[in-house]
Parts: C-alpha cells; structure tokens; sequence
C-alpha cells in the first residue's frame, strides 16, 4: 500500500519505517527541513534501538522516502497517519494545533479518497474536528471528494519503539466504516499474523482508551511512590512491600517500581490533558490530579534527600548525576526527573557533573554550555571530585557499582539512587550512606 506519515518523531518515523519494512511504500513528511534532509542521508534524528538500520535499509532498498512537500506527500498515500506532537496548552489540554494544521494540509492536497489516520495522542471529538476542517477546506475548493477519519492511538514505548510496534498487544482502529476497517486490515496484516490484534471501536471509545491506557499506568506508578514515601516515614522497606504485593495477580509485577516520578513526553502531558477534559465536561478528576500532584512531588525527592544529607546547605557542593533521559535506552529528556534535580541543585548553589550514554546532546540542545554544568565521557570521571553521586536513571551499565571505589572517590559518602538499584547491604558495608526511594532500612 501507499503510506503517508506526517511527523518524523518517536511515532511517526517509528511507524514510517515498520510500516516500510513489511512492503509497503512510504513517504514521511515533516516541516523540520534540517531533519527531512538529515534523513536522506541516513542521519536518524534521535535514539531509539534497532531505528537506524531499518530506516537506511528500507531507504536503500527505496521503500522509504522523506519530503517536507506537502503536495507531493498527500498525494502519495491512500492512508494519511497524522503522527505529529500535541504538546500541552497552556491550561494543560492538548495543543492540536499540529494535527490541524496536517488536517488542513491533507483537504488542501488530496485529489481522491483518502483514510485520514489520528495516530498522534488527541482528546476525544478531535476526529470529529479533523473532519470538519477537512471538509472546510474541500468546500472552499469546491469540491467534496470522499474521505474517512479514524483513531489509531500507538501505544509504543520509547527505548523499545520498534519491538513494541512489531509486536504489539493490539492495535486500537476507531472507526464506523468498513472501507476504513478492510484498508487498516491490509495496513497492518503484516503485523498481525500470529493471531488477530486489530480490535475495532467506535472512534470516541479509541481516543479515550489511549489516554485511559497512559493514565492507568501514571496512576500505578504514582501510587507505588506514595507508598514508597509511606514506608520510609513507618520504617518499611518500600522493595519488600513491592514483591508482596506483586505476587498477587490481580496486582501484578508490572510498573509498579517505586522511583523518582515519571517523566517523558507522555504520562505527564496526557494525565494533564485528561484532567482538562473531565473538567471540560463538568467533571472533578480528583484521582487525575492526584496523580500528578504526587509526581510533581516525589520529582523533588531526589533534591530533599541531598540536601538532608549536607544539612541544607549545598552551596558550593559538586555532585555527579548519573543518568539524565527520562528512563533508560532514549535520549528524550521530556519532564525528566534529571532536570528538576539539576535545576534545583543550580538554585541552590551547587555544580553538577553529569553522565547518560545517550542525551548528552540533548543536555547540550537544552542547557547549553551554562555554569554549573559538567558533562563528561564516562560515569567514573562524573564521580571524580564530587561530593556526592545521584543515580536518575537506571541505564544498564549503573546497575553494578564497585561501592569500596566509589567510597575512595567521593568527598563525602553519599549515595542518592533514584531508582532502588542497589542492595542496601551491599552499599552500607563500603561505608557510604545510601538514600534510596522508600528503604528506611537503607538511611
Ligand atoms: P515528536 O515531537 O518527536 O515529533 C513530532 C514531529 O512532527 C516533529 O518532527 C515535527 O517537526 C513534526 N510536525 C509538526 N507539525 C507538522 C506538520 N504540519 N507536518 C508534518 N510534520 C509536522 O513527537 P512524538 O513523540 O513522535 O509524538 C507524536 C504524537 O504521538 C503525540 O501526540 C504523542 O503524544 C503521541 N505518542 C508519543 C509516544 C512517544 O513515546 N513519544 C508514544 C505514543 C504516542
């Protein structure tokens, strides 16, 4: 089939290059000129695992193309995937300016049927807005050449973007046509195989359930770092507590690891447009923005646990931070705990030499070269001349520390993990004071 994505980003070059790789034909299109021509020569515009070789393979092999004309984009895919951002507003709802603005485009272009596709993450009734701009658009052309709108919320995760769209649990179509429903079909056969994973709604019913999706999942992270918090004021170790209820199956093992608040570009964002949209329908979303709020806080634990440790007063302490990207194998620094650990220590006069194996450019893109600020090559240099070492992000390579060299390194003996990666024992017995996430046990 003919494919058209608007939006090279996480989603969109994520799903331009699976989509290329099982056949079909596609041209992604992005009004980002310098990561369009990037693009065609083989520089991929962010990290992601296993990216880079299927888009310079399918590229190569000529499956894949990049244009920032939109003339030429629309006409080339019977299926037009809308995967570009929706920020926040400023009220915390999602800011579809982008995804009407390709609307727009695609009634300005398209010259026979099209399936407009809303893959971005929208608030439900945006179908319904993407249809009557396109429909606007076509009147005052003067024609009313036939079209379908429908949901297809993704629901991959970045780090494992690829793995998660190759092998998805389900992949949520909206719609009440079935032309649109025989041409996602087609789409994504491919991709579902093994067994039928194209499960069919009604439009409103798979925007919701996106959010709904990312909400559930804030919510058990939020709740497991209340309990976390819990446990090291009732002198509990937040770990034990977190086996336990995890043998459970109705409670599971999944997310429900106690650390330093969610991140990204969209547990935070989507829980805020969720709220907004409650409150649009005059509904209080009192468990919504209880679980933000409790993000926003435990964000700040990593600082509170620094500063007990140096009495209040980091005036003047270095301290290396291992780990910027919001969780490991991404170098997306959206809403990362990293950074208001990173503010706060600058507020509060202290430097910070800083580690990740890939957002270090993306540490440059937004900090740029400011005082107070060390990035370095390797995680053993962040800890040379520190006071103190905070873990933020649980990349691989932090997983074992040897604790006796990382006493003989530090001024003082503090070690801040963010992630309750160590043993308690183990970092005790060097020596060093540990302060992780919900372990009384470990203060
Ligand atoms: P992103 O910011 O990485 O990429 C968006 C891209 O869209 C940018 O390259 C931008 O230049 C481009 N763009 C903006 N306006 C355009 C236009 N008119 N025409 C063509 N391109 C245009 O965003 P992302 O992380 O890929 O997210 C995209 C959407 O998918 C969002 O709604 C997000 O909530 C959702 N989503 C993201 C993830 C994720 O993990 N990142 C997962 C699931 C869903």
């Amino acid at each position: 089939m003919n494919v058209t994505v608007f939006g090279t980003g996480y989603v969109g070059l994520v799903t331009g290059a699976c989509l290329a790789d099982v056949g079909h034909n596609v041209m992604c299109i992005d009004i980002d000129e310098a990561k369009i021509e990037g693009l065609k020569q083989g520089r991929i515009p962010i990290y992601e695992p296993g990216l880079e070789p299927m888009v310079l393979r399918n590229h190569e092999e000529g499956r894949l193309h990049f244009t920032t004309d939109a003339a030429e984009g629309v006409k080339f895919g019977a299926l037009q995937f809308i995967a570009v951002g929706t920020p926040p507003d400023e009220d915390g709802s999602a800011d579809l300016q982008y995804v009407l603005a390709v609307a727009r485009t695609i009634g300005e272009h398209m010259d026979d049927y099209k399936v407009i596709i809303d893959k971005s993450t929208v608030p439900v009734g945006t179908a319904d807005k993407v249809r009557t701009v396109v429909a606007g658009v076509l009147a005052e052309r003067g024609t009313d050449l036939p079209f379908d709108v429908c949901s297809n919320p993704e629901f991959l995760k970045e780090g494992a973007a690829i793995e998660d769209f190759t092998k998805s649990a389900r992949i949520v179509v909206g719609t009440d046509s079935e032309r649109v429903r025989e041409l996602m079909r087609e789409c994504y056969a491919p991709y579902s195989r093994n067994h039928d994973k194209l499960m069919f709604m009604d439009v409103r019913a798979a925007e919701l359930t996106k959010y709904a999706a990312n909400a559930m999942l804030a919510t058990k992270i939020s709740f497991m770092n209340e309990i976390a918090n819990l446990a090291e004021r009732l002198g509990a170790d937040v770990e034990q507590v977190r086996l336990g209820i995890g043998s459970d199956p109705r409670i599971g093992y999944h997310f429900i690891y106690p650390g330093c608040g969610y991140g990204g570009s969209c547990f935070p964002k989507d829980v805020q447009a969720l709220a907004r949209t409650a409150v649009q329908v005059g509904y209080e979303p009192e468990l919504l923005n209880a679980v933000e709020a409790v993000n926003n806080r435990q964000k700040q634990v990593l600082f509170d646990k620094l500063s007990q440790a140096f009495d209040g007063d980091l005036t003047g302490r270095t301290i290396a931070v291992w780990g910027l990207s919001f969780k490991p194998n991404t170098d997306d620094m959206r809403a990362a705990p990293s950074r208001v650990l990173m503010e706060s220590l600058w507020d509060a006069g202290a430097r910070v030499r800083a580690f990740d194996p890939e957002a270090m450019h993306e540490t440059i893109r937004i900090y740029g070269e400011r005082d107070g600020l060390t990035l370095v090559e390797h995680p053993n240099e962040a800890v040379e001349g520190a006071d103190a070492l905070v873990v933020c992000t649980e990349w691989k390579q932090f997983r074992t520390v040897d604790f006796t060299w990382l006493k003989s390194k530090l001024k003082h003996p503090v070690l801040v993990d963010g992630r309750n990666m160590y043993d308690p024992r183990q970092v005790k017995a060097a020596g060093l004071m540990y302060y992780a996430i919900g372990r009384a046990d470990s203060l």
